[in-house]
């Protein structure tokens, strides 16, 4: 399961002082008006109640169009400091509501966030346009950019300067008027369709339950699903009954035991076909319009298609790349993949099964090939993976590269019961920052994993500003007297978000805008992934991977086998994810404007690449969460792009030692400390010395 890092595009605006002050009756009605008197500064959850929202955006909004304003007007000849700089100073009030409403809109959200994000989002994506295409402020902006050169300014100051010149660029500063007008239409519409698309995503995946009533229909599924089913049924009012649900926590392993394949079929459709059922939740016609409007706006711009407009910022520059290394990996990928559906195929076979191998059956012959092949089975590994040592384990992890220590802390305020909260600190205990972890389903919460910050660090004028981090994710949650044991994939899930986090941690940048995870798409999955390598070595299991009851360690035998089934189910999880990419990558250098079929856009897609019926492309249009919702469009091959970096990257520790200080030390001060204040290119060179290869990750995944 891939993972979402919410990085938003909205213009910058961090602040730093605001020029206007709300009135004292606001100010004491509505704790956004004021700085948040908490431990921290992270916002008082306790005070914030969902009427506060609406004035705070307009408040905000109405502040920084005033701050802009007095920047545009100045009479001073236009610098790098009371242009720029100033810029980055702007918009206090908005960023501490957007940046609450952003992260608890998706970790904890209701009919009324959802209907005030709408209400929000063309004010808010107007207000985007009015700054970019404030004629008077594009002029100041350019004539700093003109004589760039001469200002003698730092690395991270000319690339500052780089990224407001072309974010004005790119935001439309440059059209005619009438261009400019239906460039605001093509925003203010975007932004809506892509929150109604993922709020119809949640709505099916809350929709959808699979009530099963008698024990014959539970056949194969080991104790801890049950209970857990029988847990969700009793929740939802089916006591004594049972409930499957199609988020992945519930779904994966009713796939993986489930002996009753109609029942499989059942609930793996219901998965496959949300967003998809011609009813008043269905995507297909707004993904098609989103897909087509976004096309629109690359034009506009001057760009054959909107993958074009996207790759030019991305390490990657051009769909033609992208395309490369997706036909590199493609082929052996496949291979691989109808090699191990012919292994599943003889498996049925054998047991005189007698039908064609299917999607729905993919998980279930997987689990049980495994077992024959190692003796290993999930259930195996589960007791050692406690979803607290798993945390502890990554902790463990960033303890050893980087001497960070990990408090937890009762006294800081936290959005909901099952949140914790970290103080991060260095081995000599000074500050870095906060950590939220937020790891349980449930229905107010978009699926999937991901990090998010309700703060990014920056130091304007010399003034410290910390990182507040969250990390999410909708892993196993304790039952009964069960503790949450999750799923090796999900550890593996634990510890890539946990890379985010430590990327928006040990930000040390001046300027919001380039600090923390504000770099290329395409470069913010290897810090997080390349924490992935950690998570089985044996020498980190042994730290982390505890049996829940005894305490006992992980034994050898368990983490040989792990070893030795490293590459297993590889063709399918490499297939599966880059059907996905292309889908992604053809859904955006479609070159007509016109709108598509969306079904028949994507079987085309697929049919292209010669996908197998077996297996159904990671994410089907119509939840395509990633690409019409969140900022991965054109961006869903970035996971593999870093994973050769992260595989790469990661040998050269093991060119050293595992926990090689002085390489975590190069790793930290050239990578994770800089944020996008660099090419990262640049960056990727300096820390290694060399450009990356490909050949570790094609040996990761068996592929070569
Ligand atoms: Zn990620």
């Amino acid at each position: 399961m891939k993972n979402i890092v919410f990085i938003f595009i909205v213009l910058s605006v961090l602040f730093i002082d605001c020029s206007k002050k709300p009135s004292e009756q606001l100010t004491a009605e509505n704790p956004f008006f004021s700085e948040f008197d908490t431990p921290y500064g992270v916002p008082p959850f306790d005070q914030i109640k969902e009427e506060h929202y609406v004035p705070a955006f307009k408040e905000g909004i109405e502040q920084e169009s005033a701050e802009i304003d007095a920047i545009a007007n100045s009479v001073e000849v236009p610098t790098f400091a009371n242009t720029i700089e100033a810029l980055e100073g702007t918009g206090a009030l908005l960023r501490r509501v957007s940046d609450t409403f952003g992260v608890l809109n998706n970790s904890m959200t209701n009919d009324k966030m959802q209907a005030i994000d709408e209400e929000m989002a063309p004010l808010r994506s107007k207000h985007n346009d009015d700054i970019r295409m404030n004629a008077k402020l594009f002029e100041r902006i350019k004539a700093v950019y003109g004589q760039k050169d001469n200002l003698g300014l730092t690395a991270e100051q000319a690339m500052l300067l780089d990224k407001y010149y072309k974010d004005f660029v790119r935001g439309g500063a440059n059209l005619e008027e009438d261009k400019k007008s239906r460039f605001r239409e093509i925003n203010e519409d975007l932004s809506l369709l892509s929150i109604k698309f993922g709020q119809n995503v949640l709505k099916e995946t809350n929709r959808f339950e699979m009530v099963i009533d008698n024990n014959e229909d539970l056949a194969g599924l080991p104790e801890a699903v049950v209970s857990a089913a029988a847990e969700t049924a009793a929740d939802r009012g089916y006591e004594g009954k049972w409930v499957f649900a199609i988020h992945k926590p519930s779904m994966i392993p009713f796939l993986q035991y489930s002996e009753i394949r109609e029942l499989r079929e059942k609930i793996f459709k219901a998965y496959i076909n949300k967003g998809n059922n011609n009813d008043e939740l269905d995507n297909k016609a707004i993904l098609s319009k989103i897909a087509s409007l976004r096309l629109e706006r690359a034009n506009l711009l001057g760009y054959k298609t909107h993958a074009h407009y996207v790759l030019e910022e991305n390490m990657a520059k051009v769909p033609e790349n992208v395309y490369s290394l997706l036909d590199q990996l493609w082929k052996p990928a496949l291979e691989m993949a109808k090699k191990e559906a012919k292994e599943l195929q003889v498996m049925i076979d054998k047991e005189g099964g007698n039908f064609k191998l299917e999607p729905w059956d993919w998980w279930y012959y997987t689990e049980k090939l495994k077992k024959a092949k190692y003796d290993l089975d999930e259930e195996m590994l589960k007791p050692y993976f406690e979803l607290n040592n798993v945390r502890e384990g990554a902790f463990y992890v960033a303890n050893k590269l980087y001497g960070l220590q990990f408090v937890e802390r009762d006294d800081i305020p936290k959005y909901h019961e099952d949140v914790k909260v970290f103080e991060v600190k260095e081995e000599d205990g000074s500050h870095v920052g906060i950590l939220y972890t937020d790891y349980y389903p449930r229905e107010s919460k978009r699926g999937g994993a991901w990090m998010n910050s309700f703060q990014k660090q920056s130091r304007l004028g010399g003034v410290d500003v910390y990182p507040i981090i969250t990390n999410n994710g909708n892993f196993s949650k304790p039952t009964g007297d069960m503790p949450a044991l999750i799923s090796s994939e999900d550890v593996g899930t634990l510890f890539h978000e946990f890379g985010h986090a430590l990327h928006g941690l040990l930000s040390d940048c001046t300027y919001y805008r380039l600090s923390g995870t504000s770099v290329p798409r395409d470069f913010v999955e290897l810090p997080s992934q390349i924490m992935e390598n950690w998570v089985f070595e044996p020498e980190v299991l042994k730290a982390y991977a505890k049996h829940y009851e005894t305490d006992e360690v992980i034994p050898q035998g368990l983490i040989d086998k792990l070893k030795e089934s490293g590459t297993f189910n590889q063709g399918f999880t490499t297939v599966e994810y880059l059907a996905a990419s292309y889908l992604d990558m053809d859904w955006h250098t479609l070159e007509n404007i016109e709108l598509q079929n969306a079904e028949k856009f994507e079987d085309e897609s697929m049919d292209r690449i010669g996908l197998i019926p077996e297996i159904v492309v990671r994410y089907k249009s119509p939840y395509f969460n990633h690409i019409f919702s969140g900022g991965y469009s054109a961006g869903y091959y970035s996971y593999i792009w870093a994973e050769v970096l992260d595989s790469d990257a990661f040998q050269a520790f093991k060119e050293t030692s595992l926990f090689d200080r002085k390489t975590a030390t190069a790793f930290r001060e050239n990578i994770l400390a800089r944020g996008g204040t660099e090419d990262p290119k640049t960056l990727y060179l300096r820390f290694r010395g060399a450009e990356p290869s490909v050949e570790p990750l094609l040996k990761k995944r068996g592929l070569m």
